[in-house]
C-alpha cells in the first residue's frame, strides 16, 4: 500500500492532473509573476475567499472544505470557482475520499460550483484508489527531479501564474 503520510496535498493534485511543471514550480516555492493580473492567481483568491466564508476541516495533509453528515454518512464537499477543470477537481476530491477511507472512515464527496448552481456527486472507487496510488507516485518522482519537467503548452498556459517564466522567450 502507497504510504499517504508524506507531504502530497490535494492541490498538488489537482496542479497534476492540470500541468505536471506546475507541480513541480509550486512544491519549490518558485514565486510566480506578481505582476500579471490575469493568472491563476485569481483562481486562488476566489478559493480563499470561498474558503474564509465556510467551516473547513484540516487534517493530516488534507483541508476539506466542508463536511456534513447525511443519512449516517459523512459528506465531504469541496468548492470550486468553475467546472472547467473537472478531472483535476474530481481526482483532488477522490483523494480526500481515500486519505479518509485509509483512516476508517467511509465519506462520499459532493463538488460544488456556487458559481455556476452545480454540485457532482463524487463516489471512492477501487480503480479511483489504483489511479491515486500511481498519482501519488508519479508527484513524488517529479518532486525529486532536480529541474522542472519542460513546458508544454496548453490552454491553462494562458491564465497560469508561470506563464511568463514557461514562455518568456517565445
Ligand atoms: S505556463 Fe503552462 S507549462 Fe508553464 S507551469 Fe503554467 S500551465 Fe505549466
Amino acid at each position: 500500500m502507497e504510504d499517504y503520510n508524506m507531504p502530497v496535498t490535494g492541490t498538488d493534485i489537482w496542479y497534476y492532473y492540470i500541468c505536471h511543471r506546475e507541480v513541480w514550480l509550486m512544491k519549490h516555492q518558485i514565486a510566480p509573476d506578481q505582476e500579471d493580473e490575469s493568472l491563476d492567481l485569481g483562481r486562488f483568491i476566489s478559493e480563499i475567499y470561498y474558503r474564509r466564508n465556510k467551516k473547513e476541516l484540516s487534517f493530516g495533509n488534507i483541508v476539506i472544505d466542508r463536511v456534513r453528515q447525511e443519512d449516517g454518512q459523512l459528506v465531504v464537499g469541496e468548492v470550486k470557482k468553475s467546472s472547467r477543470y473537472m478531472k483535476s477537481a474530481t481526482m483532488q476530491l477522490l483523494y480526500y475520499l481515500d486519505y479518509l477511507r485509509r483512516m476508517g472512515i467511509e465519506a462520499r464527496g459532493e463538488l460544488l460550483f456556487p458559481e455556476e448552481r452545480k454540485k457532482e456527486v463524487v463516489e471512492w472507487t477501487e480503480e479511483a484508489r489504483v489511479e491515486l496510488e500511481r498519482a501519488v507516485k508519479e508527484i513524488q518522482r517529479i518532486l525529486r527531479m532536480p529541474v522542472p519537467p519542460k513546458p508544454k503548452k496548453i490552454q491553462f498556459c494562458a491564465k497560469c501564474a508561470y506563464r511568463e517564466y514557461c514562455w518568456a522567450e517565445e
